[in-house]
Formats: C-alpha cells, structure tokens, sequence
C-alpha cells in the first residue's frame, strides 16, 4: 500500500468517514481540524489500522496555518495524492437578521478554506502519479431558505470545482465534488436543534422528500469520495457528484 491523502474537517462526521474508507487506499492520512480531540481520535483509529496518521489542528480560514499544516503534513507523510476539503459550518437565519459576521462566517470556512487547503497542496500534489482533490458541496446549492450563506458558498464550492478543474487539467490534477443530500452528523442534528425540532421528525421529513426514503450516512459519502480519489476516475474532473438519495 502507497500513497498518501489529506482531509480538513476530518475530526467528525463526513470528514471522518472519509479518513477512514481513505485508509483502505492510502498508507498515510492526515486530519485537519479545528479541534484536536476528535481529530487525534480518528488518527488513532488510523494507526490502530495500521496507517500511518497525524493531526495539525488548525482553522482553515487561517490560510497561512493551513499551509503550515499542509507543509508540515507532507514532510511526515512523505507524499500526497489526495487532499479533500471536507471542513463545514452552518450559520443559519433569515436574511434580514443574519449578521455579516454570520454571513462571512460560512463563507470562509467553506470557500477560502478550500481555496487555502488546494493552493497549499499543489505543489506536492504535481509529485503524485495520480493527484485528485475532492471538494464537498451540498443539495443547499440549489437553494437552502434560512441558510443562505450556506446555499451560495456551495454554489460557489461548484464553481471554484470546475475552475480549479479547468485550471489544473493541463497539469494531470483532477478536480471534482461530491453534493450529499441529508446525510447523519453533528451539522445535521444541531440543524434539528436550532428548528426546535425532535430529531426523529427532522430526520423524517429529510427522508420522505428522497427518492430512497431514508437519510444517508457519512460513509456513503465517504465511498463516492473514494472513488473519485481512485484510479477508476481517471477521466473524471470538474464534475460534481450527487451523494442524496434522490433528493
Ligand atoms: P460536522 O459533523 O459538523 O463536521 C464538520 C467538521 O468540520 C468538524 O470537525 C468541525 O470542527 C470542522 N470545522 C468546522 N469549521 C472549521 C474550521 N473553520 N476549521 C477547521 N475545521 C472546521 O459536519 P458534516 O456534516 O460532517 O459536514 C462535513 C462537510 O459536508 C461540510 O462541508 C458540510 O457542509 C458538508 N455537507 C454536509 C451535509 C450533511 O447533511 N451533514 C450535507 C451536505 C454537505 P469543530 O468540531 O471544531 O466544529
């Protein structure tokens, strides 16, 4: 087993699912978060499988500690093939009420940090024999009412995809996206939360309106990201990928 793969936000939830499908693949995996705890819980997940894995906790708006991280990950892992931002939050309110920093919030988080964790990665990315970055949009980019932050930064997370795309290509770097529908995580539970909403009825209403009549689970995100990270994608870039159920 060769190789090696980075994912942001891979503390919990979606990111996390990814670290560990991605050890199938990769020998080495290193998890950026925010929060040390849980990301030093899936790295040790990951050394207990036998990979090799380190954490840099680091805020992926802070666009110089991403390239610390990215640097310092790279150094220990030895190589990179796969970067996958994976890093997410959610602010919600109606618009007349949603403060700038709000607004800003979830902008940063899922657009310059993408943009920062890609940038730092690319130059070991152009040592690799198969390099792919994985961006993770959302179904909110085709409209989300009380998160419009969120709708317009996954819209643009589909744009910065098929730029990048465009912008890499010639240099053999594959860019692509996965758009998962209502998907089982802290992001969605604390959603639950702040509607006043039971769980069980959030849930349930996200899985009626699907074509498969239940919610997802982060490992089947995790699986498509896989494959876009694999050499069965070879010839895929620029596209983005719906992971929903039939949302
Ligand atoms: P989650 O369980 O809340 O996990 C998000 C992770 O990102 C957490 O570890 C969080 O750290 C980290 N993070 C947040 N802001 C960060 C920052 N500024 N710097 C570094 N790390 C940061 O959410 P999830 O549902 O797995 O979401 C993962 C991705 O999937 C996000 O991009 C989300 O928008 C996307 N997505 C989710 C769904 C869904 O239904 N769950 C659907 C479509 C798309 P902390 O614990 O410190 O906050």
């Amino acid at each position: 087993m060769s190789g090696a793969a980075i994912v942001s936000g891979g503390g919990r939830g979606i990111g996390a699912a990814i670290c560990l499908q991605l050890a199938d693949r990769f020998r080495a995996i290193g998890v950026i978060d925010r929060d040390r705890g849980p990301a030093e819980r899936v790295a040790a997940d990951l050394r207990a499988a036998g990979r090799i894995s380190e954490v840099r906790a680091v805020d992926v708006t802070d666009v110089e500690g991403v390239r610390d991280a990215v640097d310092s990950l790279v150094a220990a892992m030895g190589s990179l093939d796969t970067v996958v931002a994976a890093a997410g939050n959610m602010v919600g309110a109606d618009l007349e009420e949603m403060s700038v920093a709000a607004w800003s919030s979830v902008l940063d988080v899922h657009l310059t940090g993408s943009f920062a964790l890609v940038r730092a990665s690319l130059p070991a990315l152009r040592e690799s024999s198969n390099p792919s970055v994985v961006l993770i949009s959302s179904i909110a980019a085709r409209g989300i009412a009380g998160h419009a932050n969120y709708g317009a930064a996954k819209a643009g997370i589909m744009g910065l995809t098929r730029s990048l795309a465009r912008e890499f290509g010639p240099e053999g770097i594959r860019v692509n996206a996965v758009a998962p529908g209502f998907i089982d995580t802290r992001m969605t539970r604390d959603g639950a939360v702040q509607r006043g909403l039971d769980w069980k009825e959030f849930a349930g209403r996200a899985a009626a309106a699907s074509a498969l009549g239940r919610i997802g689970q982060p490992e089947e995100v995790a699986s498509v990201v896989d494959f876009l990270a694999g050499p069965d994608s070879s010839y895929m870039s620029g596209q983005v990928v719906y992971a929903t159920g039939g949302l």
